[in-house]
């Protein structure tokens, strides 16, 4: 395995001068030099034949034992020097001061077809930003993380990709729900790939330090390598710099809406610096749709990163970023009004996400008030999102009743004639306003099934294929990595995976609930 070796991140930003891998604040520095622990029998059970593509790796190098130690941390490429890159972050709406790679080491970057990829390794071992923790990762948060960011690639979601999900051999003890139950799991690794896993909090550590001298250089560098076309470093440049940061988390959530994606841990940290969707941890898929639904009991009793609430978080959030670049810009005007053009983009780009999924393309005043009284009507009783948006494409005048839309329903039995009452009444508001469409049924239809998936990695299939990876029965998260590269297509073989959540999966743990252990 031959690997077009770039590396511009350890070249190019202040190194932490320490070398000894010991728990201790860094300053001055981004990253730190650490090397992943040696694991006792590793074992890579899947890898992403598309993201190998990515990074110039062939299909017989990936069942290699190179490659296999590559992606376990057992060998370091040679020539290069794996790090853990230096991070603040607020948490849950607090300073949470230095956090850290604190599990993750990146290994190398990767230039190939004109892109630039970093390798990191997922629960290779603890770093000086490990804390009190580990430093490891378990199988079941590693099959969600590596499932999940394939799957959302997929989706056109913009995120971090999987590369290998790889057995260390070594057990790791972990209590699962924080009521003091540990118990040892198997050990996992994954390989991520992303342009860059610089999150918000790589720049707000310099500035809560006061350290502007790196404040600079960290963004100077950052432009450079991944906003190039903004232009040289200036004033000016910072603020387009901060803009388009700004863009680009607005369009990653809108996404998330559309699709039902719940990250569950939207601290500063975990936001990436591209806009893409990084730290896949207690995440969860809506079933019945939702604003109030959050999968992470860490967050359960002021449900900050709830559905509907993730906007707002995303606002929340580049607001700290204004703070962390105010030190190069001095000026809170053009921040303040950065931060305001958020709030009216979104109200712009979700009425425009929205009414794709209702398949409404012609301006029309009451599109607003029609997409309202939806997502009211939605919450009455529980009603499956993926089911009702994609069943959602086969209205038509022959086809218009409340049968279109029924299998959405968890409880279709048990519904009043109140809320079916109200459901006619949406249904026939909609109707109304399909005539002032210029699309076909069948174009309309085309184009709804393009923007509303008929797979998405529901929890509790993720869930399913934990159970049998536990018992060394790996077929199913192959069978949904596949499943899931093609979400918007009609996939009869693979009908099973296009229904509601089993009752049995209702309460269960990882299928509704997740905690941050991981
Ligand atoms: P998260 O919210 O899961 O992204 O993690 C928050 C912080 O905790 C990050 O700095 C992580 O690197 C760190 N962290 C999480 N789990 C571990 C672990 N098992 N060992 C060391 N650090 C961890
Ligand atoms: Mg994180």
């Amino acid at each position: 395995m031959k690997l077009n070796i770039k590396d511009t991140f350890t070249t190019k930003l202040p190194a932490d001068p320490i070398l000894e891998n010991s728990r201790r604040q860094v300053t001055e520095a981004v990253f730190s030099h650490v090397n992943p622990k040696k694991t006792k029998e590793p074992k890579v059970i899947h890898t992403s034949q598309e993201m190998a593509n990515e990074l110039g790796i062939s299909s017989e190098e990936l069942q290699t034992d190179f490659f296999r130690d590559v992606v376990t941390g057992n060998e370091i490429y040679p020539n290069t020097k794996p790090y853990a890159m230096c991070y603040a972050g607020h948490q849950f709406g607090n300073w949470a001061g230095q956090l850290g790679d604190g599990r993750a080491i990146n290994l190398f970057e990767v230039e190939h077809h004109n892109k630039n990829w970093k390798v990191q390794l997922k629960g290779a071992g603890e770093t000086p930003y490990s804390r009190t923790a580990d430093g490891l990762a378990v199988l079941r948060s590693s099959i969600r993380e590596y499932l999940c960011a394939e799957a959302m690639f997929h989706l056109g979601v913009p995120t971090t990709r999987s590369l290998s999900l790889s057995l260390t051999g070594d057990d790791v003890l972990r209590d699962v729900l924080y009521n003091g139950n540990p118990a040892y799991e198997k050990g996992a690794i994954v390989s991520r790939i992303s342009p860059s896993f610089l999150r918000f909090g790589n720049f707000e550590i310099f500035t809560a330090r006061k350290d502007v001298k790196n404040l600079k250089i960290l963004v100077d560098y950052t432009i450079k390598h991944h906003f190039n076309h903004i232009g040289k470093p200036s004033k000016e440049t910072y603020i387009n710099f901060f803009k388009e940061v700004s863009k680009r988390t607005l369009e990653m959530i809108i996404h998330w809406q559309r699709v039902g994606f719940v990250h569950g841990v939207m601290n500063t940290d975990n936001m990436s610096i591209l806009g893409l969707t990084i730290d896949y941890g207690p995440y969860g898929w809506l079933e019945g749709f939702d604003f109030g639904w959050t999968p992470n009991t860490t967050d359960r009793q002021h449900k900050r990163y709830r559905y509907g609430n993730q906007p707002n978080i995303g606002l929340w959030n580049l607001f700290q970023l204004a703070n962390a670049l105010y030190p190069l810009i001095e000026e809170v005007e053009p921040l303040e009004a950065i931060l305001a053009e958020y709030k009216t983009n979104f109200e712009q780009k979700s009425l425009t996400m929205m009414k794709s999924k209702l398949g409404l393309f012609e301006d029309n005043k009451n599109d607003l008030g029609i997409i309202q009284n939806l997502e009211d009507t939605l919450q009455l009783v529980e009603t499956d999102m993926t089911i009702f948006f994609r069943n959602l494409s086969n209205f038509s005048d022959e086809n218009s009743n409340l049968k279109v839309i029924e299998d959405a329903f968890y409880d279709a039995e048990n519904i009043s004639e109140e809320v079916k009452q109200l459901w006619n009444t949406w249904l026939n508001t909609y109707a109304e306003r399909l005539k002032k469409e210029k699309l076909s049924n069948n174009e309309r239809k085309a184009k709804m099934n393009a923007v509303n998936p008929k797979y998405v990695l529901r929890n509790y299939m993720a869930q399913l294929a934990i159970d049998a990876a536990d018992q060394g029965d790996y077929t199913l998260i192959d069978e949904l990595f596949q499943l899931l590269k093609k979400p918007y297509d009609e996939q009869p073989k693979n009908q099973k995976w296009f229904t509601k959540r089993p009752e049995w999966a209702r309460h269960k743990v990882g299928c509704s609930m997740l905690s941050c252990s991981s």
